[in-house]
Protein backbone atom coordinates (compact mmCIF):
# COMPACT_ATOMS: atom_id res chain seq x y z
CA UNK A 1 0.00 0.00 0.00
CA UNK A 2 1.17 3.82 -0.91
CA UNK A 3 1.72 5.80 2.13
CA UNK A 4 -0.55 8.75 0.25
CA UNK A 5 -3.30 5.96 0.14
CA UNK A 6 -3.75 6.24 4.20
CA UNK A 7 -2.64 9.66 4.67
CA UNK A 8 0.00 11.27 7.74
CA UNK A 9 -2.76 10.87 9.91
CA UNK A 10 -4.30 7.47 9.13
CA UNK A 11 -0.51 6.02 9.21
CA UNK A 12 0.15 7.59 12.91
CA UNK A 13 -3.66 6.02 13.62
CA UNK A 14 -2.00 2.23 12.38
CA UNK A 15 1.27 3.21 14.27
CA UNK A 16 -0.52 3.64 17.34
CA UNK A 17 -2.41 0.80 16.72
CA UNK A 18 1.19 -1.49 16.74
CA UNK A 19 2.43 -0.11 19.37
CA UNK A 20 0.46 2.36 21.63
CA UNK A 21 -0.04 0.09 24.39
CA UNK A 22 -0.77 2.11 27.28
CA UNK A 23 0.94 1.59 30.91
CA UNK A 24 0.11 3.60 34.44
CA UNK A 25 3.18 5.17 33.86
CA UNK A 26 1.57 6.97 30.39
CA UNK A 27 -0.99 9.81 30.88
CA UNK A 28 -0.78 10.61 27.40
CA UNK A 29 0.86 8.69 24.58
CA UNK A 30 0.33 9.03 20.96
CA UNK A 31 -1.98 11.54 19.91
CA UNK A 32 -1.17 14.53 21.71
CA UNK A 33 0.97 17.46 21.53
CA UNK A 34 3.49 16.02 23.45
CA UNK A 35 3.69 12.16 26.02
CA UNK A 36 3.10 12.92 29.24
CA UNK A 37 4.62 9.91 31.59
CA UNK A 38 4.92 10.16 35.33
CA UNK A 39 9.24 10.42 35.99
CA UNK A 40 8.36 9.96 39.64
CA UNK A 41 4.70 9.26 41.87
CA UNK A 42 4.91 13.48 41.96
CA UNK A 43 6.46 14.74 38.52
CA UNK A 44 5.33 14.65 35.16
CA UNK A 45 7.76 14.42 32.21
CA UNK A 46 6.72 16.06 28.68
CA UNK A 47 8.41 14.44 25.85
CA UNK A 48 8.21 15.87 21.98
CA UNK A 49 9.73 15.55 18.75
CA UNK A 50 9.44 17.53 15.42
CA UNK A 51 12.09 17.01 13.15
CA UNK A 52 12.63 19.90 10.30
CA UNK A 53 13.84 18.57 6.94
CA UNK A 54 15.46 20.91 3.88
CA UNK A 55 12.94 21.35 1.04
CA UNK A 56 9.72 20.00 3.14
CA UNK A 57 9.97 22.73 5.95
CA UNK A 58 12.64 25.05 5.22
CA UNK A 59 14.14 26.55 2.09
CA UNK A 60 18.22 27.67 1.92
CA UNK A 61 16.91 30.73 -0.37
CA UNK A 62 14.73 32.04 1.98
CA UNK A 63 15.58 30.82 5.83
CA UNK A 64 19.23 32.16 7.25
CA UNK A 65 20.53 28.77 9.09
CA UNK A 66 20.22 30.75 12.03
CA UNK A 67 16.02 31.02 11.59
CA UNK A 68 16.60 27.65 10.64
CA UNK A 69 17.87 26.87 14.12
CA UNK A 70 15.21 28.97 15.95
CA UNK A 71 12.37 27.07 13.81
CA UNK A 72 13.22 23.28 14.70
CA UNK A 73 13.76 24.43 18.79
CA UNK A 74 10.45 26.49 18.87
CA UNK A 75 8.35 24.24 16.74
CA UNK A 76 9.11 21.87 19.89
CA UNK A 77 8.34 24.32 22.47
CA UNK A 78 5.02 25.18 21.33
CA UNK A 79 4.08 21.52 22.03
CA UNK A 80 4.99 21.52 25.36
CA UNK A 81 3.19 24.75 25.70
CA UNK A 82 0.26 23.62 24.63
CA UNK A 83 0.28 20.78 27.09
CA UNK A 84 0.62 23.30 29.57
CA UNK A 85 4.36 22.48 30.74
CA UNK A 86 7.81 24.32 30.93
CA UNK A 87 10.49 22.67 28.30
CA UNK A 88 13.40 21.94 30.41
CA UNK A 89 16.47 19.60 28.18
CA UNK A 90 16.71 19.03 24.69
CA UNK A 91 18.91 16.59 22.57
CA UNK A 92 19.09 18.35 19.11
CA UNK A 93 20.44 15.39 16.35
CA UNK A 94 21.75 16.51 12.59
CA UNK A 95 21.71 15.27 9.56
CA UNK A 96 24.70 17.47 7.32
CA UNK A 97 25.32 17.47 3.34
CA UNK A 98 28.69 18.10 2.51
CA UNK A 99 27.45 21.34 1.30
CA UNK A 100 26.63 22.81 4.63
CA UNK A 101 29.89 24.54 6.36
CA UNK A 102 31.20 24.76 9.99
CA UNK A 103 30.25 28.29 9.95
CA UNK A 104 26.41 27.48 8.84
CA UNK A 105 26.29 25.26 11.64
CA UNK A 106 27.50 27.42 13.82
CA UNK A 107 25.17 29.65 13.01
CA UNK A 108 22.43 27.06 13.22
CA UNK A 109 23.11 26.67 16.89
CA UNK A 110 23.65 29.84 17.51
CA UNK A 111 19.89 30.12 16.09
CA UNK A 112 18.64 27.09 18.70
CA UNK A 113 20.37 28.62 21.78
CA UNK A 114 19.15 31.72 21.06
CA UNK A 115 15.27 30.24 21.16
CA UNK A 116 16.72 28.17 24.25
CA UNK A 117 17.49 31.01 25.99
CA UNK A 118 14.25 33.09 25.39
CA UNK A 119 11.81 29.89 26.46
CA UNK A 120 14.49 28.39 29.38
CA UNK A 121 15.81 25.31 28.54
CA UNK A 122 19.00 23.97 27.63
CA UNK A 123 20.41 21.40 24.78
CA UNK A 124 22.29 18.55 26.39
CA UNK A 125 23.26 16.34 23.86
CA UNK A 126 22.37 15.05 20.73
CA UNK A 127 23.80 13.14 16.86
CA UNK A 128 25.61 14.10 14.14
CA UNK A 129 25.66 12.22 11.09
CA UNK A 130 26.57 12.68 7.22
CA UNK A 131 23.44 13.33 4.97
CA UNK A 132 23.45 12.28 1.29
CA UNK A 133 21.44 15.27 0.08
CA UNK A 134 19.40 17.45 2.44
CA UNK A 135 20.03 18.72 5.85
CA UNK A 136 17.77 17.67 8.80
CA UNK A 137 17.53 18.81 12.28
CA UNK A 138 15.61 17.01 14.79
CA UNK A 139 15.19 18.36 18.17
CA UNK A 140 13.68 16.02 20.85
CA UNK A 141 12.58 17.84 23.92
CA UNK A 142 11.83 17.55 27.42
CA UNK A 143 9.53 19.30 29.71
CA UNK A 144 8.22 19.40 32.50
CA UNK A 145 4.23 19.99 34.24
CA UNK A 146 2.41 20.00 37.47
CA UNK A 147 -0.56 16.81 37.31
CA UNK A 148 -2.93 20.15 37.91
CA UNK A 149 -1.34 22.49 35.24
CA UNK A 150 -1.16 19.51 32.66
CA UNK A 151 -3.89 19.54 29.47
CA UNK A 152 -4.99 17.61 27.25
CA UNK A 153 -6.64 17.71 23.56
CA UNK A 154 -9.01 15.68 24.71
CA UNK A 155 -11.12 17.91 27.64
CA UNK A 156 -13.48 20.11 25.77
CA UNK A 157 -16.67 19.87 26.91
CA UNK A 158 -19.90 20.99 25.05
CA UNK A 159 -20.86 24.58 25.91
CA UNK A 160 -17.10 25.57 26.28
CA UNK A 161 -15.90 28.62 24.02
CA UNK A 162 -13.16 28.04 21.39
CA UNK A 163 -10.68 30.71 21.77
CA UNK A 164 -7.31 31.43 20.02
CA UNK A 165 -4.21 33.49 21.14
CA UNK A 166 -2.91 35.94 18.32
CA UNK A 167 -3.91 36.34 14.88
CA UNK A 168 -3.84 33.30 12.62
CA UNK A 169 -2.71 32.82 9.41
CA UNK A 170 0.51 35.22 9.54
CA UNK A 171 2.92 32.99 8.54
CA UNK A 172 1.21 31.10 5.72
CA UNK A 173 1.15 34.57 3.92
CA UNK A 174 4.82 35.89 5.02
CA UNK A 175 6.14 32.44 3.25
CA UNK A 176 3.67 32.91 0.43
CA UNK A 177 5.64 36.41 -0.25
CA UNK A 178 9.37 34.98 0.80
CA UNK A 179 8.37 32.27 -2.07
CA UNK A 180 7.27 35.08 -4.34
CA UNK A 181 10.34 37.18 -3.88
CA UNK A 182 12.50 33.76 -4.48
CA UNK A 183 10.24 32.97 -7.60
CA UNK A 184 8.81 36.24 -9.01
CA UNK A 185 5.82 35.50 -10.98
CA UNK A 186 6.28 36.78 -14.90
CA UNK A 187 4.29 39.24 -15.47
CA UNK A 188 3.04 39.72 -12.42
CA UNK A 189 2.05 42.90 -10.38
CA UNK A 190 4.56 45.51 -8.51
CA UNK A 191 6.73 43.76 -5.67
CA UNK A 192 3.94 44.33 -2.07
CA UNK A 193 6.06 47.20 -0.42
CA UNK A 194 8.24 45.56 2.34
CA UNK A 195 6.21 47.63 5.16
CA UNK A 196 3.30 46.11 4.11
CA UNK A 197 3.91 42.55 4.71
CA UNK A 198 7.35 42.57 7.25
CA UNK A 199 5.39 41.81 10.05
CA UNK A 200 4.00 38.83 8.37
CA UNK A 201 7.79 37.75 6.78
CA UNK A 202 8.96 38.04 10.92
CA UNK A 203 6.07 35.77 11.67
CA UNK A 204 7.33 33.09 9.36
CA UNK A 205 11.06 33.57 10.02
CA UNK A 206 11.22 33.53 13.47
CA UNK A 207 7.81 32.39 15.21
CA UNK A 208 7.30 32.84 18.62
CA UNK A 209 5.20 30.27 20.52
CA UNK A 210 2.86 31.16 23.31
CA UNK A 211 4.40 29.74 26.48
CA UNK A 212 3.43 32.33 29.08
CA UNK A 213 0.06 32.65 27.56
CA UNK A 214 -0.30 28.61 27.82
CA UNK A 215 1.15 28.64 31.31
CA UNK A 216 -1.53 30.97 32.27
CA UNK A 217 -4.33 28.96 30.50
CA UNK A 218 -3.22 25.83 32.24
CA UNK A 219 -2.74 26.58 35.79
CA UNK A 220 -5.81 26.29 37.62
CA UNK A 221 -7.29 23.92 34.99
CA UNK A 222 -8.91 27.40 33.08
CA UNK A 223 -8.11 25.57 29.46
CA UNK A 224 -9.77 22.45 29.33
CA UNK A 225 -8.68 21.21 26.33
CA UNK A 226 -5.52 22.85 24.29
CA UNK A 227 -3.15 22.41 21.31
CA UNK A 228 -0.57 24.58 19.51
CA UNK A 229 -2.26 25.54 15.74
CA UNK A 230 0.66 23.96 13.43
CA UNK A 231 -1.16 22.26 10.79
CA UNK A 232 -3.95 25.42 10.53
CA UNK A 233 -6.53 25.97 12.69
CA UNK A 234 -9.48 24.06 10.65
CA UNK A 235 -7.16 20.62 11.58
CA UNK A 236 -6.68 21.62 14.36
CA UNK A 237 -10.05 22.16 15.57
CA UNK A 238 -10.97 18.25 14.28
CA UNK A 239 -8.02 16.92 16.37
CA UNK A 240 -9.66 18.63 19.80
CA UNK A 241 -13.33 17.43 18.51
CA UNK A 242 -12.18 14.26 18.14
CA UNK A 243 -9.97 13.82 20.74
CA UNK A 244 -12.74 15.52 23.47
CA UNK A 245 -15.63 12.81 21.48
CA UNK A 246 -17.59 16.33 20.63
CA UNK A 247 -18.62 18.70 17.77
CA UNK A 248 -17.90 22.48 17.25
CA UNK A 249 -19.21 25.49 15.00
CA UNK A 250 -16.26 28.26 14.33
CA UNK A 251 -17.58 31.49 13.80
CA UNK A 252 -15.75 33.15 10.47
CA UNK A 253 -15.77 36.71 11.36
CA UNK A 254 -14.67 36.06 14.57
CA UNK A 255 -11.12 34.43 13.42
CA UNK A 256 -8.82 36.74 14.46
CA UNK A 257 -6.43 37.56 10.98
CA UNK A 258 -4.05 40.65 10.97
CA UNK A 259 -4.28 43.42 8.52
CA UNK A 260 -1.20 42.21 6.97
CA UNK A 261 -2.14 38.90 5.81
CA UNK A 262 -5.59 40.07 4.58
CA UNK A 263 -3.15 42.37 2.36
CA UNK A 264 -0.86 39.55 1.08
CA UNK A 265 -3.82 37.55 0.14
CA UNK A 266 -5.23 40.43 -1.81
CA UNK A 267 -1.91 40.75 -3.78
CA UNK A 268 -1.56 37.25 -4.12
CA UNK A 269 -5.49 36.72 -5.00
CA UNK A 270 -5.37 33.96 -2.44
CA UNK A 271 -7.61 34.21 0.97
CA UNK A 272 -6.85 35.58 4.17
CA UNK A 273 -8.90 32.69 5.51
CA UNK A 274 -7.48 30.45 3.86
CA UNK A 275 -4.45 31.10 5.24
CA UNK A 276 -5.85 30.79 8.94
CA UNK A 277 -7.91 27.63 8.25
CA UNK A 278 -4.63 25.82 6.49
CA UNK A 279 -1.80 27.46 6.29
CA UNK A 280 0.53 25.99 9.16
CA UNK A 281 3.33 27.11 11.62
CA UNK A 282 1.12 30.12 13.18
CA UNK A 283 2.22 28.76 16.74
CA UNK A 284 -0.99 29.76 18.48
CA UNK A 285 -2.68 28.25 20.90
CA UNK A 286 -6.36 26.71 20.33
CA UNK A 287 -8.19 25.78 23.47
CA UNK A 288 -11.15 25.57 24.98
CA UNK A 289 -12.63 27.21 28.29
CA UNK A 290 -15.68 27.71 30.34
CA UNK A 291 -17.86 30.84 28.99
CA UNK A 292 -17.81 31.91 32.54
CA UNK A 293 -14.11 31.95 32.57
CA UNK A 294 -13.43 33.54 29.92
CA UNK A 295 -13.44 37.14 30.38
CA UNK A 296 -11.14 36.69 33.52
CA UNK A 297 -8.47 35.27 31.24
CA UNK A 298 -8.72 37.47 28.50
CA UNK A 299 -7.90 40.22 30.88
CA UNK A 300 -5.71 38.39 33.03
CA UNK A 301 -3.50 37.28 29.40
CA UNK A 302 -3.79 40.53 28.32
CA UNK A 303 -2.47 42.17 31.52
CA UNK A 304 0.43 39.67 32.05
CA UNK A 305 1.56 39.51 28.36
CA UNK A 306 0.25 41.64 25.76
CA UNK A 307 -1.46 39.13 23.76
CA UNK A 308 -5.19 39.20 22.82
CA UNK A 309 -7.13 35.90 22.87
CA UNK A 310 -10.35 35.69 21.10
CA UNK A 311 -13.61 33.42 21.42
CA UNK A 312 -14.04 32.26 17.87
CA UNK A 313 -16.47 29.04 18.27
CA UNK A 314 -18.17 26.75 20.75
CA UNK A 315 -18.21 23.31 21.76
CA UNK A 316 -20.99 21.58 20.73
CA UNK A 317 -22.46 17.77 20.92
CA UNK A 318 -21.07 15.25 18.63
CA UNK A 319 -23.83 14.95 17.06
CA UNK A 320 -23.53 18.37 15.44
CA UNK A 321 -20.16 18.02 13.79
CA UNK A 322 -17.63 20.56 12.79
CA UNK A 323 -18.99 23.35 10.93
CA UNK A 324 -17.98 26.46 9.77
CA UNK A 325 -20.70 29.25 10.04
CA UNK A 326 -20.54 31.99 7.65
CA UNK A 327 -21.33 35.35 8.22
CA UNK A 328 -24.63 35.14 7.02
CA UNK A 329 -24.91 32.23 9.26
CA UNK A 330 -24.73 29.44 6.70
CA UNK A 331 -23.44 26.45 8.08
CA UNK A 332 -20.75 23.92 6.18
CA UNK A 333 -18.82 21.20 7.16
CA UNK A 334 -15.14 22.64 8.06
CA UNK A 335 -12.78 20.84 5.55
CA UNK A 336 -9.33 20.28 6.68
CA UNK A 337 -6.73 20.99 3.88
CA UNK A 338 -4.26 21.87 5.81
CA UNK A 339 -0.74 20.64 5.25
CA UNK A 340 -0.45 16.60 5.50
CA UNK A 341 2.77 14.57 4.87
CA UNK A 342 1.92 12.42 2.19
P1 LIG B 1 2.16 18.07 16.36
O1 LIG B 1 1.66 18.72 15.08
O2 LIG B 1 1.48 18.58 17.57
O3 LIG B 1 3.67 18.08 16.47
P2 LIG B 1 1.92 15.56 15.08
O4 LIG B 1 0.77 15.73 14.14
O5 LIG B 1 3.31 15.65 14.57
O6 LIG B 1 1.72 16.55 16.30
O7 LIG B 1 1.77 14.17 15.83
C1 LIG B 1 0.55 13.80 16.41
C2 LIG B 1 0.80 12.71 17.43
O8 LIG B 1 1.31 11.53 16.80
C3 LIG B 1 1.82 13.07 18.51
O9 LIG B 1 1.36 12.51 19.72
C4 LIG B 1 3.08 12.37 18.05
O10 LIG B 1 3.92 12.01 19.13
C5 LIG B 1 2.52 11.12 17.39
N1 LIG B 1 3.41 10.62 16.32
C6 LIG B 1 3.71 11.21 15.14
N2 LIG B 1 4.55 10.43 14.41
C7 LIG B 1 4.77 9.32 15.13
C8 LIG B 1 5.56 8.14 14.95
N3 LIG B 1 6.28 7.96 13.83
N4 LIG B 1 5.55 7.20 15.94
C9 LIG B 1 4.84 7.37 17.06
N5 LIG B 1 4.08 8.47 17.30
C10 LIG B 1 4.05 9.43 16.37
MG1 LIG C 1 1.19 20.38 18.37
Amino acid sequence: MKLEQIGEFGLIARINKKVGRRNRRVVAGIGDDAAAVWASPDEILLLTTDILVEGVHFDRRIQSFWQIGWRAAVANVSDIAAMGGLPRHALVSICLPETVSVEQVDELYEGMQAAADEYHFGIVGGDTVSSPRDLVVCPCLFGEVEESSLVLRGGAEAGDLICTTGELGGSQAGLAMLQRVVSPARDGPAPLPENEWSAVRERHLQPRPRLREARLLAQGGVAHAMIDVSDGLAGDVRHIAEESGVGAEIFEEKIPIGSQTRRVAQYLGASGLDFALNGGEDFELLFTISPDDFPGAAKRIRRETGTDISAIGKVLPVREGIVLVSPEGKRTPLLTEGYQHF
